[in-house]
């Protein structure tokens, strides 16, 4: 899979995406991440890549003509037109599903904005699928752009080792993880739970999925509608709610 990132910085997205698993998947061939410098694109003789609102108001808005030609030739570079997205606080949030399609396509360009915002002409002309990354505002699109990028890398074929798995975790498969712990076995008078340390396999995974089941109960209850349960699930959850 091939990752674009089109942004004003392309030293800090490339920094994030050189270290640790994503960085060694890059490494290893498993995904192709580029960081795109938008204002190689500008045709002003200043560099300029922004200017002040029209009809007044604070800040600064990026200029439709750089973002517009680098998407182009992009495009013209891969030979194909890559999924374009927009993370925009006012696009509709990012889930594990969404994720999930997502690493399903070759090609995918994240473009990131920055100070007020983008020229809207340039988001009706290119028309990308807008993701937000929560309810709050950043002041760019490359935290928002390096998220979706390594939640998408982290689920490719080969980027985790065998060690590491991602079907158990948090949001996967519409529940929260069980929790988790390491060495040492006593800690601060706290112990790891018995079963843990029992090498019984199957009692291991009945607990797991147990404490799977009732954080995501307390935590997370509407998250259980899309949860693929089972007639045990449900009659340990049914129980868990009548105590
Ligand atoms: N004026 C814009 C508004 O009110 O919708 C916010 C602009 S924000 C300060 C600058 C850029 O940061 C946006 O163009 C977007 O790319 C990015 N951004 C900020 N918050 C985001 C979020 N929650 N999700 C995705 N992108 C975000």
């Amino acid at each position: 899979m091939r990752i674009d990132i089109l942004t004003l910085f392309p030293e800090m997205c490339n920094a994030v995406m050189s270290e640790s698993i994503i960085g060694r998947a890059r490494k290893a061939g498993k995904v192709e991440i580029n960081c795109i410098d938008i204002r190689n694109y500008t045709l002003d003789k200043h560099r300029r890549v922004d200017d002040k609102p029209y009809g007044g108001g604070m800040g600064m808005i990026m200029a439709p003509q750089p973002i517009y030609d680098c998407y182009l030739s992009l495009c013209e570079e891969i030979g194909t037109k890559p999924h374009l997205i927009y993370l925009t606080p006012q696009g509709k949030t990012l889930t594990q599903g969404r994720i999930k399609e997502l690493a399903r396509l070759d090609n995918i360009a994240l473009l990131c904005g920055h100070y007020e915002g983008i020229d809207e002409r340039v988001i009706e002309a290119l028309e990308p699928e807008e993701i937000s990354v929560g309810d709050y505002v950043l002041t760019g699109g490359e935290l928002p752009a390096l998220i979706v990028a390594d939640a998408v890398s982290r689920i490719l074929p080969g980027v985790l080792s065998g060690e590491e798995s991602f079907e158990e975790e948090s949001h996967f498969n519409s529940l929260l993880e069980y929790p988790q712990y390491t060495h040492p076995a006593e800690w601060q008078g706290r112990e790891v739970p018995e079963v843990l340390l029992s090498g019984h396999h199957a009692n291991v995974e009945k607990w797991r999925r147990e404490q799977s089941l009732k954080r995501t109960l307390e935590r997370r209850p509407d998250m259980l509608d899309n949860a693929d349960l089972s007639k045990e699930d449900i009659e340990f959850l049914s129980n868990l709610k009548r105590d």
